[in-house]
């Protein structure tokens, strides 16, 4: 028996990387179920997992050791069943860029609050700064500013040209970390910045970017030569979906949480009660009206209880 992680998952096979520094070739049993999981594929890239090695040299998963954390998607509209993306994970960046493509800060703070909601500390990139006008430059010292405030750092790169990618090295380094992005802002390239070996396809759209599309995509780490990994979710823009109670999401706006300490009443959804003290610091300008509008659209995807695309 032997000890290792999981830094593959192919569907069919998975990847393991022991203890001793070999990577396996593993499957898992037939019978194997995850206590308390319904998932189409049990064991995700980030486990920590014993495995066993019989004689004829074919390698089982036996045994998943407790996870930190792990992110899901739901595997259509319908089903219950889920799709687990990642487990153990250190950190996610969240990869944006202010023009071409424009990622809006309804996208940002849905994924902030997601992170928050997985207890995963996450970092936003500012990606393609060399194509910046002088409206891009000061639009992003806004948003910098405005997440830096808040309590999420800020690293402004550009993978085309590697101005940044050392900073973003060193955060990276010991640790697993998350890569995500709307389609188009660079990640792949930003992956090849910093592993040049990796050779990423980049300027591609996969086909499971397409809506209705159903593909089950697998995520890969990939080592870094300091220590630790890159988590790639291809296809999947941020987390996958969540199902947010209208009464916790303010929970995951740490700065809205804490002005709301202050509300008359500790059932308020600060969108309409009297003595909300977050209103009044909206109308203050000392909550952002965008991260506001975030909160507030988040609530009423929580109230109307639709399905919602994975962000
Ligand atoms: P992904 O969909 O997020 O993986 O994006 P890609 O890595 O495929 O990049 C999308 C497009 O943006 C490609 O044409 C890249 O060459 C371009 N791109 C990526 N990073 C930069 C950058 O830092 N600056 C500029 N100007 N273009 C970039
Ligand atoms: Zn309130």
């Amino acid at each position: 028996m032997e000890h290792g992680l999981v830094i593959k998952n192919t569907g069919s096979w998975y990847l393991v990387k022991t203890n001793k520094g070999e990577e396996v070739k593993c499957k898992i049993k037939g019978n194997f179920r995850l206590k308390g999981i319904r998932s189409t594929s049990p064991v995700t890239v980030g486990d920590r997992v014993k495995i066993e090695i019989n004689k004829e040299g074919t390698a089982f998963i036996t045994e998943i050791e407790p996870r930190e954390n792990y992110i899901i998607r739901k595997s259509s509209n319908l089903s219950k069943e889920s799709h687990i993306l990642a487990a153990n994970i250190d950190q996610a960046l969240l990869i944006i860029t202010v023009s071409n493509p424009v990622t809006h800060t309804i996208f940002i703070d849905r994924f902030l609050a997601t992170a928050e909601a997985y207890r995963i500390p996450a970092k936003i990139v500012i990606n393609k700064t060399d194509n910046y006008n002088e409206d891009d430059t000061k639009y992003t010292d806004t948003l910098i500013n405005l997440y830096t405030t808040i309590g999420y750092d800020c690293y402004k790169v550009s993978a085309l040209t590697g101005k940044g990618i050392n900073e973003i090295k060193k955060i990276l380094k010991g640790k697993i970390t998350l890569f995500s992005g709307n389609s188009g802002v660079g990640k792949s390239t930003l992956i090849n910045a910093i592993l040049p070996g990796l050779n990423l396809k980049t300027g591609t759209v996969s086909v499971s970017h397409h809506k209705g599309m159903h593909t089950t995509t697998f995520s890969e780490m990939f080592p870094l030569p300091e220590g630790g990994y890159i988590i790639d979710t291809p296809g999947v823009k941020g987390f996958g979906t969540i199902d947010f109670e209208t009464e916790e999401v303010a929970h995951f706006f740490p700065e809205i949480f804490k002005i709301s300490h202050d509300c008359r009443f500790n059932n308020c959804t600060h969108r309409h009660e009297p003595g909300c003290a977050v209103l009044a610091a909206v109308k203050q300008h000392l909550i952002s009206e965008s991260r506001y509008a975030s909160y507030l659209s988040i609530i009423d995807d929580s109230t109307e209880g639709k399905y919602r695309e994975g962000y």
